[in-house]
C-alpha cells in the first residue's frame, strides 16, 4: 500500500552520542507543535536517523514541507511516497512523482540500499527504474549532470521511500535543547537576526525590549511584537518582555555627562536583563553588536558596558559584516519591519557626540552614584508582579 510521506532529515553529526535520544525527543515534539496549525491530524514517527510525518494528501505534504523547512534542528525535508519494497510498486510510485514535477525536460534516478539484503543493487535499480520511466514518459531526456528533477529512492528494511520533492532546511537544533537566554531586542535590524542565530542553536530565547515610553510614543514596541511573529515560524521567541525605559533616561541624561550616555543606558539594560535572567532561569544574555559597527560597539565602550553584566554576553553578529545581516533579516521577514525605523528608547536623549572609547573607572565611579539597584528593582517588580 502506497501512502504519502515527508521525510525529516536532521544532521546526525551534530548530535552528540549520549544526547542523541532527547535531541530527537524535542524535535518530534517541537515538529507535532509546528504542524498543529496546517495539519492535526499527521502521524509523526521515528526511526533510524530520521523523522516521519504522513499526511492526509499530497497538498497538506505540501503544506507541512512549507513549515519543516524554517524548524530548528531540521536539515533536509523530502515529499514523496512511501510503498511496498518490489519493482512492481516502486515503478508506478516514481512515475507518480514524475508526474508531479512537471513543467520538466531532464531528470535522473537516484537510488540508494540501506539494506543490503534487497535483490538489487543500487546501480542495477537506477538502470530498471530509469528506463521505465522513459518508456512510461514523452519528449523527457535522462542527464545525469543537473537534470531538472532527481527521482530518490530509497530502500529500507521492509519499504521503500520514492520522492523526487528535496528541500534543504534551515539547519541547527531543536529550541528547547541549549537552554534559556534573553536577547536585548531592539526594534533594529541586527538583535532580531542574533535572537535568530541562537534559537537555530538551540535555546529558547526571551526577548526584553526597552522603549522609549511614556517620553515617546510606545510604537517601538509595536515593531518588536512584529518581528516576535515574523519569528515565530522560524522557532520563535520564548516570551517577549517590553520595559517602558523613558523616565530611567531622563534621569540618566540629567546626571551623567552627555557624551557618557549611550553607555549608562546600556549599562542599565544589561543590569535589568542580568537580574532578569537570574529570575526566569537564563544562563547568559545576547545583543545585536557586531565590531565597529556605530560608535558604541567599540571594544573600549563593550568593556565599559560588559562590567555590569553578571552573566556571559553572547554576541553572535560580532564577525559579521551589515550585508550577511540584511541578507538574513530579509530571509526572516524582520527586514521590512526593521526598516520602518521608529523612535526606540536610543534615539532618545541622544548624545551629539557619544563617546567611542569610554574608560571604565571613569563609568564605574558615576555609575556608583547612581540608585541603579534601586531602578532596576522597580523594573523587575513591572516585569514580573
Ligand atoms: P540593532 O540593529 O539591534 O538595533 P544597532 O546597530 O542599532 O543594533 P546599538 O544601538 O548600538 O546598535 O545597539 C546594540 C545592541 O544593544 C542591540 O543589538 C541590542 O541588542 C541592544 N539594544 C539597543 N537598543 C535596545 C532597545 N531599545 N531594547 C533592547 N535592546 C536594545
Ligand atoms: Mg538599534
Amino acid at each position: 500500500m502506497s501512502r504519502f510521506v515527508v521525510l525529516v532529515h536532521y544532521h546526525e553529526l551534530g548530535l552528540k552520542g549520549r544526547n542523541r535520544p532527547s535531541f530527537e525527543r524535542q524535535l518530534i515534539k517541537n515538529i507535532t507543535v509546528a504542524l498543529k496549525a496546517v495539519e492535526p491530524a499527521s502521524e509523526i514517527r521515528r526511526t533510524s536517523g530520521r523523522i516521519l510525518v504522513y499526511p492526509s494528501s499530497y497538498k497538506q505534504g505540501r503544506a507541512a514541507l512549507a513549515v519543516l523547512v524554517k524548524l530548528p534542528g531540521v536539515a533536509r525535508v523530502s515529499l514523496g511516497e512511501q510503498v511496498a519494497r518490489s519493482l512492481d510498486a516502486i515503478n508506478p510510485a516514481a512515475l507518480r512523482a514524475l508526474e508531479r514535477s512537471e513543467p520538466f525536460a531532464s531528470f535522473k534516478v537516484a537510488a540508494r540500499r540501506a539494506n543490503t539484503d534487497f535483490e538489487l543493487d543500487s546501480m542495477t535499480l537506477n538502470r530498471e527504474l530509469g528506463s521505465y520511466l522513459v518508456e512510461h514518459t514523452e519528449g523527457k531526456t535522462v542527464r545525469m549532470k543537473e537534470p531538472d528533477v532527481t527521482v530518490h529512492l530509497e530502500i529500507i528494511k521492509n519499504l521503500a521511500y520514492v520522492y523526487a520533492v528535496s528541500e534543504r532546511a534551515i539547519g541547527g537544533l531543536p529550541v528547547g535543547t541549549a537552554g534559556r537566554l534573553i536577547c536585548l531586542l531592539s526594534s533594529g535590524l541586527d538583535s532580531p537576526v542574533a535572537a535568530w542565530q541562537m534559537i537555530r542553536r538551540g535555546a529558547e530565547v526571551v526577548g526584553l525590549h526597552f522603549s522609549g515610553a511614556p517620553e515617546t510614543p510606545d510604537s517601538s514596541s509595536y515593531l518588536v511584537r512584529r518581528i516576535a511573529d515574523a519569528l515565530e515560524p522560524f522557532g520563535g521567541l520564548f516570551a517577549l518582555y517590553v520595559v517602558h525605559f523613558g523616565g530611567y533616561q531622563r534621569q540618566i541624561a540629567l546626571a551623567v555627562p552627555e557624551k557618557l550616555r549611550i553607555i549608562f543606558y546600556r549599562r542599565l539594560m544589561f543590569a535589568v536583563a542580568s537580574a532578569l535572567a537570574l529570575r526566569i532561569g537564563a544562563k547568559g544574555l545576547v545583543t545585536g553588536e557586531s565590531l565597529g559597527q556605530v560608535a558604541s560597539q567599540t571594544l573600549d565602550n563593550i568593556v565599559a558596558v560588559d562590567a555590569v553584566a553578571t552573566l556571559p554576553v553572547l554576541r553572535p553578529l560580532i564577525g559579521t559584516d551589515k550585508q550577511e545581516i540584511i541578507q538574513r533579516a530579509e530571509q526572516l521577514g524582520t527586514f521590512e519591519i526593521s526598516a520602518q525605523g521608529t523612535e526606540d528608547c536610543c534615539t532618545l536623549f541622544m548624545p551629539r557626540n557619544p563617546e567611542t572609547h569610554a574608560r571604565l573607572g571613569e563609568v564605574e565611579a558615576l555609575w556608583q552614584e547612581l540608585p541603579h539597584a534601586q531602578w532596576v528593582e522597580e523594573i523587575l517588580g513591572v516585569l514580573l508582579p
